[in-house]
C-alpha cells in the first residue's frame, strides 16, 4: 500500500498511510491500515480490543466540540449558516472523531 491508496485508517476512518497494525491470524487478508496520527500510538492502538466502545466515548468529545463550535458561531439553527460554516462544523465533527478517540486509547480508558 502506498501513501496515496484511498484506505481509510482502521481506528479514526481517515485517510491511512502504509502502516498497519497487523494481522491477527494466519488466514487475515487485512493490516488494518492506519493514518499518522494514528501510527504516533500504534502500541496503545495494538492493546484496544473493542473499537465499538472507544467509539460511543468519543462521540461524548465529538458532542462537546462541535457544540463548542456552533456557540462560537452563534447559530444553532443549520439554515441560518453559511456553506463554509457549515463545511466546518463537519470538518470540526471528523476531526475530533479522530481526535477523541486517539485521546481515549492513549488512556487506556477502561469502560
Ligand atoms: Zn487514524
Amino acid at each position: 500500500m502506498s501513501e496515496h491508496d484511498p484506505t481509510a485508517c482502521h481506528v479514526c476512518h481517515r485517510h491511512a498511510i502504509g502502516v498497519g497494525i497487523g494481522f491477527t491470524h494466519s488466514r487475515d487478508t487485512n493490516p488494518k491500515w492506519i493514518c499518522h496520527e494514528c501510527a504516533l500510538i500504534i502500541e496503545d492502538v495494538r492493546r484496544v480490543r473493542n473499537f465499538d466502545a472507544y467509539e460511543i466515548k468519543t462521540l461524548d468529545h465529538v458532542d462537546e466540540k462541535a457544540g463548542e463550535y456552533v456557540g462560537e458561531l452563534g447559530k444553532t439553527d443549520m439554515a441560518s449558516m453559511s456553506e463554509l460554516e457549515r463545511r466546518m462544523l463537519w470538518k470540526t465533527v471528523v476531526q475530533e472523531f479522530g481526535n477523541g478517540l486517539r485521546s481515549l486509547i492513549r488512556e487506556g480508558a477502561p469502560f
